[in-house]
C-alpha cells in the first residue's frame, strides 16, 4: 500500500509498505479516505531535537487524524457494530484500560497511552476502542477533526466553563474555531477570537464571534475592558502556540479566571509570566491535551458543529510535503490529504 512517511527535515516522501493486518479481537482495518495534517506535527516535520526525541516515542509521526470506511474486523470489534462498510473515524492513541488512571475513567491520562498507525495510509489497523461511527451527515472531510472535537470538549470540562461566562479564544485554530463554538453553545456571554490572519478571523465571525481582533494592530488590552466591562475574560483559551500569548492572556483575565493552554510550545520554553498576575486574581493557569474518554461525547455532538468552513486546503499524497508547508505558516486552520476519498 501507499503511505507518506518522513523523511528528514521539512520532507515528507512517498512509500510503498505492507498492508497492516488484523491481530487482536477488537481490531478494525480501515480504508482511510483522508488524513489531517495537525500544527502539533510541525516541530516533527522541521525535526526540532528536542520534540523529535520525545514525539518519536509518543506521538505517530505521519499523521494522527484520519476518516475512512471499515473494510474488515475482529470478532469483539464485529460484535460492537464495525462491519465492513461502516464509516468511522478515532483517536490515534490505544490506553490500557487497566492502570490506575484508565480504571478511575481517566483515559486521557493512561500511564501506558500508545500510538496507533500513522494516518497518511492507504490502510490502518486500529483499536475500537479508538473508533467512533460516523452520522450520515458528516463527511470524510468534515470527520477527520473528531480529534480536535475531543479537545475541545476536554478544554470546555477543564476550564469548567460556566453560563454567562466571557471568553476569549487565541488563535483562529481547529481547536480555537471548535472552542468558539463550544463556548457558544454552553451560554457564553461573549467570545472574542483573536488571530492576525484575516481569513481566520472571517472564518471566526461567520462562526458567531462576537468579536475579531487582530493582535498585530488593534490593542486587545484596551478592546477587553471595554467589552467586558473592565471584569476581563472569565477564561481563555490559548490555541495559538505562541508562548508569548500566555504572559498577555494573564494580563487580560478576570478575577478567579482561568487561563486554558493546549499546546507543548517546546519542551525546554518557558513563558514570561507573573506568577503575581495570577496570585492576586485567584487565577487558574489549567492544561489540557489529550481525551479519549471524550469520543462518545465526540460521536453525539460531531454532526452538530460547523466545520466545513474549517478544512481549508486538500491536498494528494505525492504533494504532503507541501501541505505540512502550509500548516507551519499558522494560516491555514485545517489542511487535509487526500487518500482514498
Ligand atoms: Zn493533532
Ligand atoms: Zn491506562
Amino acid at each position: 500500500m501507499k503511505a507518506v512517511r518522513l523523511a528528514g527535515a521539512r520532507k515528507m516522501e512517498l512509500v510503498e509498505e505492507p498492508e497492516p493486518q488484523i491481530c487482536g479481537s477488537g481490531d478494525v482495518k480501515i480504508r482511510v479516505a483522508y488524513s489531517g495534517v495537525c500544527p502539533d506535527e510541525m516541530p516533527f516535520f522541521r525535526r526540532d531535537a528536542d520534540m523529535l526525541a520525545w514525539g518519536s516515542v509518543i506521538f505517530p509521526l505521519a499523521g494522527h487524524e484520519m476518516s475512512g470506511t471499515v473494510t474488515e474486523a475482529g470478532d469483539a470489534a464485529l460484535k460492537y457494530g464495525f462491519t465492513p462498510g461502516t464509516r468511522v473515524s478515532g483517536y490515534a492513541w490505544k490506553h490500557c484500560g487497566q492502570c490506575d488512571y484508565c480504571r478511575s475513567g481517566k483515559e486521557n491520562l493512561c500511564m501506558h497511552l500508545k500510538p496507533s498507525q500513522s494516518t497518511m495510509s492507504e490502510y490502518i489497523v486500529w483499536d475500537m476502542s479508538q473508533l467512533i461511527k460516523l452520522p450520515d451527515t458528516v463527511s470524510f472531510e468534515e470527520a477527520v477533526l473528531t480529534d480536535p472535537i475531543g479537545f475541545s470538549l476536554h478544554g470546555i470540562t477543564r476550564a469548567n466553563m460556566q453560563l454567562g461566562d466571557n471568553v476569549l479564544i487565541i488563535g483562529g485554530t481547529v481547536p480555537g474555531l471548535i472552542l468558539l463554538q463550544l463556548a457558544k453553545m454552553n451560554g457564553a456571554n461573549i467570545v472574542t477570537v483573536v488571530d492576525p490572519y484575516l481569513t481566520n478571523r472571517k472564518i471566526a465571525q461567520e462562526l458567531g464571534a462576537d468579536y475579531c481582533i487582530d493582535p498585530t494592530s488593534e490593542n486587545i488590552a484596551f478592546h477587553t475592558l471595554k467589552v467586558t466591562h473592565n471584569l476581563g475574560y472569565n477564561i481563555i483559551f490559548e490555541t495559538s502556540g505562541m508562548l508569548d500569548m500566555i504572559s498577555i492572556a494573564a494580563m487580560l483575565l478576570a478575577k478567579q479566571g482561568v487561563l486554558a493552554y493546549g499546546c507543548v510550545y517546546g519542551l525546554n520554553k518557558q513563558p514570561p509570566l507573573k506568577l503575581s498576575e495570577l496570585f492576586i486574581k485567584e487565577a487558574s493557569l489549567i492544561p489540557f491535551h489529550m481525551a479519549p474518554y471524550m469520543l462518545p461525547r465526540t460521536e453525539k455532538i460531531i454532526g452538530k458543529l460547523s466545520l466545513s468552513p474549517l478544512i481549508t486546503k486538500i491536498y494528494s499524497m505525492e504533494e504532503a510535503t507541501q501541505a505540512y508547508m502550509d500548516c507551519e505558516t499558522g494560516r491555514y486552520p485545517h489542511i487535509l490529504i487526500r487518500i482514498n476519498p
